[in-house]
């Protein structure tokens, strides 16, 4: 069986190290890296839920795509039982789960995050537009109306609900960011991009998208970044073939959605 240590060194040939952000935290985070893996979850976070189900599931390995720890979100500095993150992290070791994460190396890898976003809302040819690498843009086979193009990607990525602004044009080059790329929406414009897919837009980027000429569309975190799950799966069943490899079944979109009926309006 493989170790955790092969298994990390083969993520990073399907996402280099190299390309994460200097902030950012990937690899192999957490345990041993001798021990031998048979069973393997993949999910897009390590929540307390992950872990447990990974735990029942007798995994010794979990790969995400977020840091189980020690990114933007989450510093440590303490692991104590008795906190939130602690409790976590000493959950896994004590169960000898492992943790390996491939986050913004993930993002900006060929065929990673936003390969695959842009691939699945019918992008063609998907290129780089951030000097960062993370986002990808191309065009979409014909132009297409913007409530049109909004039903097309909450439907192709099981959207529970779609947050847009329209700036008063058709959708034909579109700009994709899995996960909280809003930052890159200037650049999206200066790529002559019509339209921008990404999450955790703010509200005055709503306001101000008419006057700068971008269709907004925030599909939210999970679902802009989920599907890349499936490649991992299908990567180190492919690497791997005696390790089990299985998606979380527990972790799901956490926002819910509550729309008033607007009739009228
Ligand atoms: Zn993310």
């Amino acid at each position: 069986m493989p170790t955790v240590r092969e298994i990390e060194a083969a993520l990073f040939e399907l996402a280099p190290r190299e390309g994460a952000m200097d902030w950012d935290n990937v690899g192999h985070l957490l345990g041993d890296p001798g021990q031998e893996a048979i069973r393997c979850m993949v999910a897009l976070d390590i929540t307390h839920a992950v872990a447990e189900e990974a735990i029942a599931a007798g995994c010794q390995l979990i790969v995400s795509h977020h840091p189980i720890m020690n990114c933007k979100w989450s510093q440590v500095q303490t692991v104590r039982d008795d906190t939130f993150q602690g409790s976590l992290l000493t959950r896994l070791l004590r169960a000898n789960v492992s943790a390996i994460c491939m986050h913004t190396n993930l993002d900006v890898a060929e065929g990673g995050v936003n390969d695959i976003l842009a691939r699945t809302l019918g992008i063609r040819n998907p290129e780089r537009f951030t000097g960062e690498g993370v986002g990808r843009c191309g065009w979409l086979a014909e132009p297409m109306d913007l409530p049109e193009f909004v039903r097309l990607v909450s439907r192709s990525l099981g959207c529970r609900g779609v947050r847009y602004a329209g700036a008063g044009k058709p959708v034909h080059r579109v700009a994709v960011g899995g996960g909280a790329c809003g930052e890159f929406e200037d650049s999206a414009v200066r790529a002559g991009c019509d339209t921008f897919v990404t999450s955790d837009l703010s509200y005055h980027q709503f306001v101000d998208a008419k006057a700068k000429g971008i269709n907004l569309i925030d599909a939210g975190h999970f679902p802009t970044e989920d599907p890349v799950c499936e490649r991992v799966i299908a990567f180190l069943a492919e690497r791997f073939p005696a390790l089990q490899v299985q998606k979380s079944a527990s972790h799901k979109e956490a926002i819910q959605y509550y729309m008033e009926d607007m009739e009228g309006e």
